[in-house]
C-alpha cells in the first residue's frame, strides 16, 4: 500500500513516500474499511513531525489527521454506511464509556485520540476506522472538499456555537484569516448571522476573505486593531474574539473585547504564555474559553452542513500523494489561503 510516512521526529525531511506498507483489514464487527480519496493537512500535522509531549509514534508512521473516502467493506454490525458510500471521518476518537463521553463531551475523554497523532493517519490508500467515526455525504461533495472540511470546521463549530454561544447580530473578531480554523470560523459566523472582522498581514488574503463574506478587514501589521474596532463600534468592542495566535495577539484581543465578551481559543501558534489583567476580566465579566476538536453530535451537525452545501471549505492547493512533502512545505510557508489537500 502507498502512504506518506514519518521515519522519526525532526524536520520535513523525515517524511517519506512509501509503497510497501501492509493493507489494513477489518478487525471489529463495527469497523469500516475506507479507500481514501483525499486527505488534508492541519497545523497539528506539522507539530507531529516535530514531536509532541506524551505522543509516541512507531515508524514508518502514516501521517495526516483529515481524510475522506469511499467505503469498501464493512463489519457485520455496521448499519449506517455501506460499500460505495462517500464518507467524512471524525479526526478524533474516544472511549465512549467515561463520564465525559457519556455526557457527549468526547474531546474531554482521557483516552481521546487523534488520527495521525496518536493513531496512524489518512495519507494512505486505505484505512480502517470505527463506524461511529464516519458520516455519509452525498456524491456531489468533492473528495477534496470532504477531506478539507472536518477538523477545521469541527473545531470552529464547537468554538463559536457550543463554547462562545454566538448569537445572530453579534460582532466577531477572527485573527489571521487564511488558516483552516479561521476560515471555517468566518463561514460559520456568517452563516449564523454575525458581523465579522478578520485580520491578516496580507492584503490579498483580506480581499479573498471579503469575497467569502467578511464584513470588515484589518491588516494586523499596520492597523491598530482594537482601536479601529472600538471606534467603529462606539467603544462597545466585539462580543466574541477567536484567538488561536496566543502571545502575539492576546492583549489586543482583550482590548477589542466588549463587556460580557467571550474570548475563545483552540491554540497559540505564536506562543502559549499570555497576560490578562484580572481587574478588566471581572469588571467586564468576560468569559475566556478553551476549546478543542468537537463532539460526536457536533460532527453530525457539520456533516449535515457539508451535505447541504451550506459550508464548503476553501481549498488552497491539491498535491499528489507522492509529493506529500511539498504539501507540508506549502502549509509550513504560511502562504496558504484555505486547506492544503493531498489527493490519494
Ligand atoms: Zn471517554
Amino acid at each position: 500500500m502507498r502512504a506518506l510516512t514519518l521515519s522519526g521526529h525532526g524536520g520535513l525531511d523525515q517524511l517519506a513516500y512509501r509503497d510497501d506498507l501492509p493493507e489494513p483489514t477489518l478487525r471489529e464487527p463495527s469497523d469500516v474499511l475506507l479507500r481514501v480519496e483525499a486527505a488534508a493537512l492541519n497545523h497539528l500535522d506539522l507539530f507531529v513531525v516535530g514531536g509532541l509531549p506524551n505522543v509516541t509514534i512507531t515508524p514508518p508512521w502514516i501521517v495526516g489527521s483529515d481524510g475522506a473516502g469511499i467505503v469498501e467493506a464493512v463489519g457485520a454490525a455496521v448499519t449506517t454506511v455501506r460499500p460505495g458510500d462517500r464518507v467524512i471521518v471524525n479526526p478524533g476518537t474516544s472511549c465512549r464509556a467515561c463520564e465525559y463521553c457519556l455526557d457527549g463531551e468526547e474531546p474531554l475523554c482521557p483516552r481521546y485520540r487523534i488520527y495521525g497523532e496518536h493513531v496512524p493517519g489518512f495519507l494512505a490508500e486505505r484505512v480502517v476506522v470505527p463506524e461511529r467515526s464516519v458520516r455519509r455525504v452525498p456524491p456531489e461533495v468533492s473528495p477534496e472538499s470532504a477531506a478539507a472540511f472536518t477538523l477545521a470546521t469541527l473545531t470552529a463549530w464547537r468554538m463559536l456555537l457550543t463554547r462562545a454561544r454566538l448569537r445572530p447580530g453579534e460582532q466577531v473578531l477572527i485573527w489571521g484569516i487564511g488558516g483552516g480554523v479561521a476560515l471555517a470560523a468566518l463561514q460559520i459566523a456568517k452563516r449564523f448571522g454575525a458581523t465579522v472582522w478578520v485580520t491578516s498581514g496580507s492584503a490579498e488574503k483580506l480581499a479573498r476573505a471579503r469575497a467569502l463574506g467578511a464584513d470588515h478587514t484589518l491588516n494586523h501589521h499596520t492597523d491598530d486593531v482594537p482601536r479601529v474596532i472600538r471606534e467603529a463600534t462606539g467603544k462597545r468592542g466585539v462580543e466574541v474574539v477567536v484567538d488561536n495566535v496566543g502571545e502575539a495577539t492576546w492583549s489586543r484581543s482583550l482590548q477589542a473585547l466588549g463587556r460580557r465578551g467571550r474570548l475563545v481559543t483552540c491554540g497559540g501558534t505564536s506562543g502559549p504564555m499570555v497576560q490578562t489583567d484580572v481587574r478588566r476580566l471581572f469588571w467586564n465579566q468576560w468569559n475566556i474559553l478553551g476549546s478543542t476538536m468537537g463532539s460526536d453530535d457536533e460532527f453530525s451537525a457539520i456533516a449535515a452542513e457539508l451535505s447541504a452545501g451550506r459550508l464548503v471549505p476553501p481549498v488552497d492547493s491539491v498535491w499528489p500523494l507522492a509529493e506529500g512533502r511539498r504539501a507540508y512545505e506549502r502549509l509550513a510557508s504560511g502562504a496558504q489561503f484555505g486547506k492544503v489537500v493531498v489527493r490519494i
